[in-house]
């Protein structure tokens, strides 16, 4: 039986439980910590923030959630633990790298693929630097349109990190794009493509897109639940019964991407962007996306497919 690597220690992949695939506590950007005109982050009230955040969560039946934060936006193991512990819910941290216009990518642009491989499985087999905090997922992530070389460098480091280690893959797209061109450099890469998770597959309403991915045998998150500025919800709704109708719920996850707190500044949610992110907190897929699929007619075994037991599988291998 393999364990899985949560950020307060391994646990059985049948204890996950109930499991949103793709939450953040904590974003930010490189350089936040250089902007002198916010107040300085406060770590104790992020803390308790975090933990308010999960309480009410876990008595609607969570008891995991994966943080794949890369490392190099402003992602914090010790924290992730904290809160952990606190919260009483299982959480995954992951190795990886963000795309290449957002993430950190100086230092690693002059890295080797096989350089970056190695620094993802000692993550994952020794820890995070000297926290001893293991990572149990890897993130890699594109922009909207295209793989830029250094992006296929993280996506083919991540592939041989999950060769190597047996840990998992979860990705981010852009506007629905570039899925099935992750998914070919991962098969180039020798990648079990069950265990990867094409993210923010959701971001797509087009069932080809989809269904191209899913003939290759990997997930797909509808994992951005409540964002209605990237992709309003009835699309989002719309594929997934259409897909879960259709006996793919076998091969789908679900979550919000939801942000608990930004390091510096956050979004900025204007008057006209507040409606459109009104239900982006991770309540929203237990309180109304559950309920929106039971009326659609999607049975309460294919939910707990996409909730409890895909999760389970995912780390299962
Ligand atoms: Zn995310």
């Amino acid at each position: 039986m393999k364990q899985i690597n949560t950020v307060t220690g391994t646990v059985a992949p049948e204890k996950l439980g109930t499991t949103l695939m793709h939450e953040h506590l904590l974003i930010g950007w490189a350089g936040w910590e250089l902007d002198c005109s916010v107040p300085k982050f406060d770590r104790k009230s992020a803390l308790k923030n975090c933990v308010e955040t999960l309480k009410p969560l876990k008595d609607m039946g969570l008891q995991s959630m994966i943080d794949p934060c890369p490392m190099d936006i402003g992602r914090d193991v010790t924290f992730m633990a904290e809160v952990g512990s606190a919260s009483g819910v299982n959480i995954v941290a992951a190795t990886g790298l963000y795309k290449e216009d957002l993430g950190n990518t100086p230092y690693f642009k002059q890295r080797s693929v096989e350089e970056i491989t190695e620094i993802y499985v000692q993550e994952i087999t020794k820890g995070v630097g000297d926290t001893g905090i293991k990572c149990g997922i890897i993130k890699c992530a594109t922009g909207k349109g295209q793989i830029t070389p250094y992006e296929e460098n993280t996506l083919r480091a991540a592939g041989r990190a999950s060769k190597r280690t047996g840990v998992p893959i979860t990705t981010h797209t852009e506007e629905g794009t570039m899925g099935r061109e992750q998914l070919a450099i991962f098969a180039s890469e020798g990648v079990d493509m069950s265990k990867v998770v094409i993210g923010h597959s959701c971001g797509s309403a087009d069932l080809r897109y989809h269904t191209d991915m899913l003939d290759k045998g990997c997930l797909l998150g509808f994992d951005r639940f409540g964002l209605d500025f990237a992709q309003p919800d009835r699309l989002r709704m719309a594929s997934l019964i259409g897909l879960c109708g259709i006996g793919f719920e076998k091969q789908i996850v679900l979550s919000h991407d939801s942000v608990a707190c930004w390091l510096g500044r956050g979004l900025d949610i204007t008057p006209q962007l507040a409606r459109l992110v009104e239900n982006w907190k991770p309540s929203h897929v237990f309180q109304n996306v559950v309920p929106a699929l039971k009326k659609a007619g999607v049975s309460q075994e294919k939910i707990s497919a996409m909730l409890v037991e895909n999760p389970r599988r995912y780390f299962q291998g």
